[in-house]
């Protein structure tokens, strides 16, 4: 170990910092899917913001690479550091995890970056508030890990993205100076709004300490229909007049193919299907409301003249279960398609009167490819953003294969306007895909930005760009 790693370790041995492995829930080491393993020469757990300040000071002194980790539970090997950067450390925020206070006149709150998001979700519901980001994932994603990645989840249609919620962060950047943006304010056009170069940057630009969050009044009423369709234009179509009529309530707006719905019930059989018949396409639809309000008759009225089979519920079992069926399908599909890893997933968005155009071709050209592809496809389909799968019944496909799988993906999304990376962000595995698509002046202008902020390439080099 350098001279300069082993007085790093001796300083944090006496602040309290370090870390062992065997102090984590989950290997700090791989990324979710366990795809992806590295090593760094330390593991540091800062508490306080000054102490994250301390060490990216000391790093940027000696030239040590950092790459931070939250929860550890992104998809794109954007927190396991890779080992061929050494010297490096991994920097887990998981102890900087205090919720700072609550401003409950202006619906705000402030958090640590290691707060989990069940740990804020819970906390304001007991104040009758409601933070609206909603991943499967809570109880182990960081919100400073949701807002290094913008994470979207099921809300988005509403609430937009973390991105849309956030009012104020604090960062301590490369050379270990902190930007102190921690304002509650509702409007602050004073110069460039600095909070959203940071969001979104999966740790490559700064180290996220501290944010403030927006808050909505705590949800008081629900109702849920689930739907299925002979036709994937009549979804979106429903989709359309939904957000035309009924947009102050319309909460979720989620899609998957049939043969999604079938892995479900084949693989889980406590999933209860209420349908009467199988269809190609299902949506599920979510109304909320923040005051207590009919929402069942609501949603009745708003479906009932389609040509579909409609399931409505307002009782909290039944939304339950049926979340359920949203929550296991990509589970479902890992336990049919066993052999398949990310590489056969496709987390791509487009326009949304593109997307049928997108499904059908798309088809197409991969059946025309190979004709016992299998396509399984499910998302959130308000938000434009698909999960677009390609699974075999058999041995998994040849690299080759599979390069030439996503190459016919993604070409058929820059065709129509979308985007190959809707919500899981670039990290490691996705950084060749951001050179091959994205624009050359945003490159260049993302280049920029990189080495004014991080001239010396130690957050979190290799990812991203
Ligand atoms: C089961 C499951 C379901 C999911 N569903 C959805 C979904 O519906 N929608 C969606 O958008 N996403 C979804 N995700 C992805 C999820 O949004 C991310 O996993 C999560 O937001 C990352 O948080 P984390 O704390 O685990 O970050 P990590 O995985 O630890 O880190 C992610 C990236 O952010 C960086 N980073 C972490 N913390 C900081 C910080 N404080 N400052 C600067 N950089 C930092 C890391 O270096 C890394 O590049 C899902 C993931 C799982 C496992």
């Amino acid at each position: 170990m350098v001279e300069a790693l082993i007085e790093l370790k001796q300083q944090a041995q006496t602040a309290g910092w370090l870390a062992q492995t065997e102090d984590f829930n989950v290997d700090p080491w791989s990324d979710v899917h366990g795809l992806y393993h590295g090593k760094a020469d330390l593991l540091l757990s800062p508490d306080s913001t000054e102490a994250v300040a301390s060490i990216m000071r000391y790093c940027h002194e000696q030239q040590i690479k950092v790459v931070v980790q939250g929860g550890n539970t992104g998809y794109c090997g954007g927190a396991t550091p890779m080992p061929e950067n050494s010297p490096q450390v991994l920097l887990s925020l998981r102890r900087l995890n205090q919720i700072r206070s609550i401003d409950l006149i202006n619906q705000s709150i402030t958090v640590e970056a290691g707060c989990s998001l069940k740990q804020i979700q819970d906390y304001v519901n007991t104040k009758n508030r409601w933070f609206p980001l909603g991943l499967s994932v809570a109880d182990r994603c960081l919100i400073g890990g949701n807002l290094a990645t913008n994470a979207g989840g099921v809300n988005v249609l509403r609430y937009g993205n973390t991105r849309d919620l956030v009012l104020g962060l604090e960062v301590v950047l490369a050379d270990g100076e902190i930007y102190q943006g921690l304002q509650r304010l509702r409007k602050n056009n004073s110069g460039y709004d600095l909070k959203n170069l940071f969001i979104g940057s999966e740790g490559t630009l700064g180290v996220i300490t501290a944010a403030v969050l927006k808050l909505y009044p705590g949800i008081q009423s629900r109702a849920l229909a689930l739907i299925g369709f002979s036709n994937f234009s009549k979804a979106l179509s429903l989709l359309g007049h939904l957000r035309q009529h009924y947009q102050e309530h319309l909460s979720a707006f989620e899609y998957w193919q049939g043969n999604c719905f079938e892995q479900v019930t084949d693989s889980f059989a406590e999933i209860n299907n209420p349908f009467s018949d199988a269809y190609p396409h299902y949506v599920l639809i979510e109304l909320s409301s923040h005051r207590q309000q009919d929402l069942e008759s609501l949603l009745k009225k708003a479906l009932n003249a389609g040509d579909w089979e409609t399931h409505i519920s307002q009782d909290p079992e039944t939304i339950q279960q049926w979340w359920q069926i949203r929550a296991h399908l990509p589970k479902a599909q890992q336990q049919v398609w066993s052999h398949i890893n990310s590489g056969y997933k496709h987390d791509i968005s487009l326009p949304l009167d593109n997307i049928a155009s997108f499904l059908d071709q798309s088809a197409a050209r991969l059946h025309a490819y190979l004709p016992d592809l299998e396509i399984a496809v499910f998302g959130h389909l308000g938000d434009g953003n698909l999960h677009y799968n390609v699974g075999t019944k058999g041995a998994c496909l040849e690299n080759s294969a599979v390069a030439r799988v996503q190459d016919i993906v993604y070409e058929q999304v820059k065709a129509l306007g979308g985007s190959f990376s809707a919500e899981h962000g670039i990290g490691q595995s996705k950084r060749h895909l951001l050179q091959q698509y994205a624009d050359p002046c945003a490159l260049s202008l993302m280049r920029q930005l990189k080495n004014s902020l991080d001239p010396h390439n130690l957050l979190n080099p290799s990812k991203v760009l």
